[in-house]
C-alpha cells in the first residue's frame, strides 16, 4: 500500500451525486495492489464475511483491476456488483460467471433525462440489455431512486419494463430519499426533495405495474 492521488471514479456525472467528491475528482488516498486487496478479502471471508461488494463511485471503470484481484483470491467469496449498470457488451461478457449478485440502479426511462442529468447517451438501450443479462447470469436486485419531476417520463416506463420484461417478481428497492447535492440546483426540478404526492404516485404505479417484490 502507498499514498497517492486517486480517483475512485464513476462513468456517470450525475449532477445531484451525493458522492461527487469521490466519483468526480481525484482525491488523496491509499493505493492498494491487487494481492493486498485479495489478502484482505480472503481474511474477511475466513472471519465470516459473506460477500465482497464492488462499489464506487462505480466499479465499472475498475473492472480489469477487480478481475485481477479475483484471480489472486483463494477463499471463493461471492461477488456483489454494485453499479449504475451502464457498461459495454464486452464488460458484460467479462462479468458473466464472475458476479453472483448484480445490484443495478435503474435511473431513467428516457434517454433525454439520462443525458441531461448524468451526461450519458443511449441509456435505455444499454441499461435494458444489461438488466436482461444480469437476470440471466446472476441474482438481480434493482434499485430505483425516485427523482422529483421524473415520475411520468422515467419511473412509469422503468416499472413497466421491469414488470413486463423481467417479471413482476423482480426484486426492486424503491427509494424516496432523494436530496439535492453537488450541482443539483442547476435543474429546477432537482432543487427539492420528493413530495408526498409524488411518492404516493410512485407507489401506485408500482402496484399498477403488478410489482410483487418491492422493498421500501
Ligand atoms: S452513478 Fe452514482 S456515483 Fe456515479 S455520478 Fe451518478 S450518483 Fe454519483
Amino acid at each position: 500500500m502507498r499514498s497517492g492521488r486517486i480517483s475512485l471514479g464513476c462513468n456517470f456525472a450525475c449532477i445531484h451525486c451525493q458522492n461527487w467528491e469521490i466519483s468526480q475528482q481525484f482525491v488523496d488516498g491509499e493505493i492498494y495492489r491487487e494481492r493486498e486487496i485479495a489478502a484482505l478479502i480472503d481474511d474477511a471471508k475466513r472471519r465470516g464475511c459473506r460477500n465482497q461488494n464492488w462499489v464506487g463511485g462505480d466499479p465499472i471503470p475498475h473492472i480489469p483491476f477487480w478481475l485481477r484481484v479475483l484471480l489472486l483470491e483463494t477463499e471463493g467469496m461471492p461477488v456483489f456488483f454494485n453499479t449504475n449498470g451502464y457498461y459495454s457488451a464486452e464488460a458484460s461478457s467479462l462479468l458473466r460467471g464472475v458476479v453472483d449478485i448484480y445490484k443495478i440502479d435503474f435511473k431513467y426511462g428516457s434517454d433525454r433525462c439520462a443525458e441531461k442529468i448524468s451526461d450519458v447517451s443511449n441509456y435505455w438501450t444499454v441499461l435494458t440489455r444489461n438488466l436482461r443479462g444480469a437476470k440471466q447470469h446472476g441474482e438481480l436486485l434493482i434499485r430505483v431512486l425516485v427523482l422529483p419531476g421524473h415520475i411520468d417520463c422515467c419511473l412509469r416506463r422503468i416499472l413497466s419494463f421491469i414488470s413486463e420484461e423481467l417479471g413482476p417478481e423482480t426484486r426492486v428497492n424503491l427509494m424516496d430519499q432523494y436530496s439535492p447535492h453537488w450541482k443539483a440546483s442547476e435543474l429546477p426540478e432537482l432543487r427539492r426533495r420528493l413530495n408526498s404526492a409524488e411518492w404516493g404516485k410512485a407507489l401506485r404505479l408500482a402496484s399498477e405495474a403488478g410489482m410483487r417484490n418491492v422493498i421500501l
